[in-house]
């Protein structure tokens, strides 16, 4: 059984969109620029915030950080993404969710500019995704298909069941798993399924995505497939420092005895995330002129 070594990935693509910053610098003196707002101090938010700019600053990008009180306005807030759509030193805009419940976070995503639409969830880049259009992919569900295929799994041909189907996972790596270029048979559960471990048991690749932990158990998989586990749950424990640890969806001692491969959590398909951002970012500075990544 193999560890899928989701930091080293990282690592690896981290290192070579660096050298693509580094390239785009020399050739076109153009630095990708990265804007990130967070409204309000949701510690979560504050972390992944602190952590984006982090990697921004390693890959030699620039990044402005725009943190804004909880009770800015949804109009205020409108105003500053206009400005940063217009500014040509920002390529990339993020807005961290989740948005104070005062704000309407459709209203503010699809104010981005489509082309600076670094997570891909404009109701536009989704829809470019849908058709096979050229769009920035989404950063979670990108990394996933990446994992996928640094586990040595050709997905051409196989079966993969997703379990969950929000519009920031399981939705999105389902239609990417299903692409021609990909040409995975997918099948896709939810809390409808009435037997969810009746499909999980033929598939050759099982992502779950439900933030449930214990969702996939050895028992509900066949020998050799490999299991992505994207959950990131808090569970108490007196003994951390922190008072809790992580685990995933897929109960990793039984599931670990069955796969072939599987992401640990931590470790697995987070490192991916801030990656794929940052590959996006590249790619909206270099407009599509420059092929500067694979
Ligand atoms: P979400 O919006 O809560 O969606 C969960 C989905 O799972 C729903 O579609 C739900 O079905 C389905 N579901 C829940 N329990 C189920 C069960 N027992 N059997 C079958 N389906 C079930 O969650 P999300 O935003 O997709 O996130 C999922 C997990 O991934 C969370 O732990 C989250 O923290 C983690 N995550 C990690 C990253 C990362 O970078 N590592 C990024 C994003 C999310 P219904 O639609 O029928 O309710």
């Amino acid at each position: 059984m193999k560890i899928i070594d989701g930091k080293l990935l990282a690592q690896n693509l981290r290192a070579e969109i660096a050298a693509g910053v580094a390239k785009l610098k020399a050739e076109k003196g153009v630095t990708p620029g990265l804007a990130v707002i967070l409204v309000g101090d949701n510690p979560a938010s504050v972390s992944y915030v602190t952590a984006k700019e982090k990697a921004c600053a390693e890959a030699g990008m620039y990044s402005r950080e725009m943190r804004l009180p909880a009770e800015t306005t949804e109009a205020d807030l409108l105003a500053q993404v206009k400005a940063l759509n217009d500014d040509p030193a920002i390529h990339g805009i993020l807005v961290q969710l989740p948005l104070p419940k005062h704000i309407s976070e459709k209203a503010v995503i699809d104010a981005i500019a489509p082309d600076k639409d670094v997570d891909g969830f404009t109701a536009v880049n989704v829809g470019r995704m849908m058709i096979g259009e050229r769009c920035f992919l989404p950063c979670t569900p990108h990394g996933i298909i990446k994992l996928i295929e640094f586990s040595g799994m050709d997905l051409r041909g196989k079966h993969a069941v997703v379990i969950g189907r929000s519009n920031i996972v399981g939705k999105p790596v389902a239609a990417l798993l299903a692409r021609k270029e990909t040409n995975a048979t997918v099948t896709l559960c939810h809390t409808g399924t009435p037997d969810v471990a009746h499909f999980t048991r033929q598939a050759d690749v099982v992502v779950v995505a439900t933030g449930r932990p214990g969702t996939l158990t050895g028992d509900m998989i066949k020998p050799g497939a490999v299991v992505i586990d994207v959950g990131v749950n808090r569970i108490p424990d007196a003994t951390k420092p922190k008072g809790f640890r992580l685990v995933g969806d897929a109960d990793f001692e039984s599931c670990s005895k069955v796969a072939a491969a599987i992401t640990p959590v931590p470790g697995g398909v987070g490192p991916l995330t801030i990656t794929m951002l940052l590959w996006n970012t590249l790619e909206a500075a270099a407009g599509g002129e420059l092929r500067v990544i694979s």
